[in-house]
């Protein structure tokens, strides 16, 4: 099932180039995205609020996708988990491209060649079609600001010390999200979460609809430019590795946001910029860049 969130906080049911009202079927429903306590909630008793959801889905009120709003496919998650270095191609490419980006080469093979996570700030997260805003100032000052396309993994019943067997169950679905990285020496999250440096969308697919995340295949163009292009099985730490790894320290609540790392070819991206991500299976989200004028 594809999970929507649109228009005036709805949830939908994608179908056939449709979205379909399903809000009637979610206990608590509102439109004051302050809170969401119905997406998290969603998230969770999933499962349970299946039925209802597809008994919605087949009466509701369809809308052409190209008629509504999407907004994020994540609704205040209460932290977004990002891995660091799981694809051994963008540990290289980040390795040989540290003394241009004015890193030291013990901090790129050090570190930064090593499997782990960081928090981004739930705050910096928008929707399909939203723009990404660069710092006026990092732009002045030449840094370079790199899109990062990744595989989202969105919570569904939380836990903590879930073992790697069981973590897929905790599964809701896939989305596309983007990681947006300034490269400069200050602390890791906060370089990522500037305001909108987060997008994710533009729906939930849940896991009984993907099957096997591995067959994933996750892109990135700027323009007409390909930039990356990657089959999620290339993955280092594979998603239950990953669960397991977080949940170790970190309670997973439902409706957190896992975003798996970034496969290689990051670049600069630029004002007036149209990033396009896609994942076969899950949908397309195109974002604009623009420059956020320091006030
Ligand atoms: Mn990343």
């Amino acid at each position: 099932m594809k999970l929507a969130v649109f228009d005036d906080y709805r949830l939908g049911v994608v179908q056939d180039g449709a979205v379909v009202d399903v809000s009637r079927a979610i206990p608590g429903h509102d439109s004051d995205p302050v809170g969401a306590g119905w997406w998290i909630r969603l998230c969770r008793d999933f499962d349970r609020l299946k039925p209802a959801l597809s008994d919605a889905a087949a009466t509701g009120e369809r809308k052409p996708l190209a008629a509504v709003r999407l907004r994020a496919a994540a609704l205040n998650p209460g932290k977004i988990v990002a891995a660091a270095s799981n694809y051994a191609a963008h540990v290289e490419e980040m390795q040989s491209r540290a003394a241009e980006l004015g890193l030291a080469r013990e901090a790129a093979s050090g570190w930064m060649a090593e499997f782990g996570v960081f928090l981004k700030a739930p705050s910096s997260i928008v929707g399909p079609g939203e723009a990404v805003l660069l710092p006026q100032d990092r732009v002045q000052a030449r840094k370079e600001i790199h899109h990062e396309s990744e595989l989202a993994v969105i919570i569904g019943k939380g836990g903590r010390d879930i073992p790697a067997e069981q973590a897929m169950r905790h599964v809701l679905g896939y989305t596309c999200a983007i990681d947006v990285t300034i490269r400069e020496s200050s602390d890791r999250s906060f370089r990522k979460s500037f305001d909108s440096f987060t997008p994710i969308g533009p729906w939930v697919v849940t896991s009984d609809e993907i099957g096997d995340p591995y067959g994933l295949r996750i892109r990135l163009s700027v323009g007409d430019q390909l930039r990356q292009d990657v089959c999620a099985s290339d993955m280092s730490v594979k998603i239950r590795d990953i669960i397991a790894f977080v949940s170790s320290a970190l309670r997973l609540d439902p409706g957190d946001v896992i975003l798996t790392g970034s496969p290689p070819g990051v670049g600069q991206i630029a004002d007036g910029m149209l990033m396009r991500t896609s994942i076969d299976g899950i949908g397309v989200m195109e974002n604009p860049v623009w420059v956020r004028k320091a006030r």
